[in-house]
């Protein structure tokens, strides 16, 4: 049987807008309604026959080529077979037509087989089925920033559910949402003052996924993934800083029904050190010295992140002084430089002196008379003056 004429079908002429032809087809979308028709076999093949020229006619594109080139320029677009219900891409369109032949009497799921997995929206869905994020939060030591360190952790999370593969279906088979035709939305048209509004919301029947599944897995109630703790190995790299994260990809909870996993975003706490206080990546440790020192000066012991070393100090070094001991900080993050290590002194005034110390300093005590302190101003004073 030769094939109609598309326009034909719809009862169009060749001009006839794009409105037009989207009255026709509802017109006729509705009159073979597979559900007004029960006992006529003919409706259904009328009804594909008639969204099969809507298919053509509806698209910009394929119009085009079926006015230049009729049927044989618009065939390549159908399988085999011709045109399937699984080339129409329009039911979404048309949700209140095609709702009802997806709710209970599986008129469609007789097309299109419980394997069809809708209208083309692939991706949106996997984003919907995406497994959470979840964070943790590591403390680390100075010493452990230092070097950088690898730590396994254990975290509750989400895994595959090895029973179903992941997939959530007892039998391994996805069907279509028969509420949206798989689009993960549905379309509402209503009339208003201004014209027809249409307005999209997630599809409550599958929650946006577009799939729902008839037969859940009994291991994981149909989500596709299970509960459970795992060991997770982290690679913190030298140079980290509090309040930094890491990302393991897709090592968050696995995805609903074979969705995409989440990630893990490992937040950096810093233990405080004993001895060290951290300004980026250098590092001021406050080192106390006896009078002594500070007024013959000498060698001094100065702690790192890892080993003690020797440092040179001036005689007559006053408390306060600093010290820049060059590349003993922490290392910058991906990178062979390395921050600086200040040494703030402060020197510490004896105040449990023995007999013998005391005479001595009382032999030092003329001396010190002759120096003739003067007091000064503070550092704030002479601002204030500045300012006057
Ligand atoms: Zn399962
Ligand atoms: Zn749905």
């Amino acid at each position: 049987m030769a094939k109609r004429d598309y326009y034909e079908i719809l009862g169009l002429d060749r001009n006839a807008n794009t409105s037009e032809i989207k009255r026709a087809y509802r017109k006729l979308a509705m009159k073979y309604h597979p559900d007004k028709n029960k006992d006529d076999p003919d409706a259904e093949e009328k009804f594909k026959e008639a969204s099969e020229a809507y298919e053509v006619l509806g698209d910009e594109k394929k119009r085009s080529l079926y006015d230049q080139y009729g049927h044989a320029g618009v065939d390549s677009q159908f399988g085999t077979g011709g045109f399937q219900w699984s080339d129409f891409t329009h039911a979404t369109d048309f949700s209140d037509i095609f709702e009802n032949l997806f709710s209970g009497n599986g008129f469609f799921s007789s097309i299109f087989g419980d394997s069809f997995t809708g209208f083309g929206t692939r991706r949106r869905r996997a984003a919907v089925n995406r497994g959470e994020d979840l964070k943790i939060s590591l403390s680390l030591t100075l010493e452990e920033i230092n070097t950088g360190v690898t730590k396994k952790i254990k975290v509750n999370t989400k895994t595959e559910c090895e029973k179903c593969r992941g997939t959530g279906s007892a039998d391994g088979r996805i069907s279509t949402c028969p509420q949206c035709g798989g689009a993960g939305q549905v379309r509402q048209v209503r009339q208003s003052f201004f014209g027809q509004m249409s307005t999209i919301t997630t599809c409550p029947t599958c929650n946006g996924k577009g799939t729902i599944i008839r037969n859940r897995c009994a291991a994981c109630y149909g989500e596709g993934r299970i509960t459970s703790v795992k060991t997770v190995k982290i690679n913190i790299p030298a140079g980290i800083a509090d309040g930094q994260y890491l990302k393991l990809r897709g090592q968050g909870n696995a995805g609903k029904q074979g969705g995409p996993a989440g990630d893990i975003l490992v937040f950096i706490k810093e233990k405080r050190h004993d001895i060290f206080e951290r300004d980026g990546q250098d590092l001021i440790c406050k080192f106390p010295i006896t009078i002594t020192k500070a007024v013959l000066g000498g060698t001094l012991e100065v702690p790192t992140l890892q080993k003690h070393i020797k440092m040179k100090l001036p005689p007559g070094t006053q408390t306060g002084k600093v010290f820049r001991l060059k590349s003993q900080g922490l290392p910058y993050l991906n990178s062979t430089r390395k921050g600086n290590l200040f040494i703030k002194i402060t020197v510490v005034i004896p105040a449990d002196l023995s007999k013998a110390e005391r005479e001595l300093y009382k032999k030092l005590e003329p001396f010190d008379e002759k120096r003739n302190l003067k007091p000064g101003k503070t550092f704030f004073e002479k601002i204030k003056e500045y300012f006057v």
